[in-house]
């Protein structure tokens, strides 16, 4: 278990996330201030009392902990998690919790909403998830999440009233305000690049999660082989996003940090290097890269 997550403010009004991704290891980004995690990795404790997972896909590194959340929010007497994912996995993931209860000798509760492409779901009054498709491979069903505001403003034509005015026209019944969507935070999981400005809102999130899995310049081929981003697509994406942070995620252990800073800087216009963060950039970590089986 990621017993260490990287934490990092990112935006302006600021979004903190606190998660950890290496790729073919873990995978989970909490926003706390969302009640929101994206992918569930191993299920960390500093993220067990978020209410809504995120579940991309069901590649071990990003849902292995589904089991443990269910089970220990039950032992924490905290009930209430649930768990968004894509509606081919409704089915799977519901067998798995069950088969495990057999294992464990008590069924935890759990509530799972299957979601496909362009649903929407309310985490509360003025808060919404939106699902979008992502491409991760043709066997693997894939969703993108982007959580997004509403708010309600007056509308323009209405500006030059005063106070009492506009309360007088709303006591007559008038619409005095409109709905506006603020997009604040999107994560991608694992995904190849496309153009995010054929979902609605998503170039606009203020902060969007991606993954880039490699940065050696000899691992082309294997990002085209997984099904992975690699350094070299992130200025495609980036032309696509209005985002004022983009944090990556989802980097291979067969690279290390050093490698991908340097890696960056070569690859990205100097404006978007300065929009760019990678979630587990932290200096303590080891710049040695690891050897490594897979990069799920
Ligand atoms: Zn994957
Ligand atoms: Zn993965």
């Amino acid at each position: 278990m990621a017993e260490n997550l990287s934490s990092l403010e990112v935006g302006d009004p600021p979004v903190h996330l606190l998660g950890y991704s290496v790729a073919g290891e873990e995978s989970v980004v909490g926003v706390p201030e969302l009640d929101v995690m994206f992918d569930i990795g191993k299920a960390p404790r500093q993220l067990l009392s978020l209410n809504h997972v995120c579940l991309t896909h069901g590649h071990m590194d990003h849902a292995a902990g589904l089991a443990y959340y269910f089970w220990q929010r039950d032992f924490q007497d905290n009930p209430g998690g649930r768990v968004l994912l894509p509606r081919e996995l409704h089915a799977p993931v519901e067998r798995m919790l069950r088969d495990w209860a057999a294992v464990e000798g008590h069924l935890a509760p759990f509530e799972l909403l299957p979601m496909q492409s362009g649903d929407r779901y309310e985490v509360r009054r003025d808060l919404f998830i939106q699902a979008f498709d992502v491409p991760h491979g043709r066997q693997v069903p894939a969703l993108g999440y982007l959580v997004y505001e509403v708010r309600r403003k007056l509308r323009p034509e209405l500006a030059g009233l005063t106070g009492p005015e506009i309360v007088a026209l709303k006591n007559k019944g008038a619409e005095v305000t409109f709905a506006t969507e603020v997009p604040l935070v999107a994560y991608l999981g694992d995904s190849q690049v496309f153009d995010l400005t054929t979902v609605p809102l998503l170039a606009d999130a203020r902060v969007l999660m991606a993954e880039c899995t490699f940065v050696d310049a000899d691992h082309v081929s294997r990002a085209r082989a997984g099904c992975h981003v690699h350094v070299t697509d992130l200025p495609r994406l980036l032309a696509t996003t209005r985002a004022q942070a983009v944090v990556l995620t989802h980097l291979t252990r067969r690279s290390g940090m050093l490698t991908a800073r340097r890696a960056l800087k070569k690859t990205l216009a100097p404006a978007d290097l300065a929009r760019v963060h990678l979630l587990m950039d932290r200096k303590h970590k080891s710049e040695d890269p690891q050897p490594a089986s897979g990069d799920e």
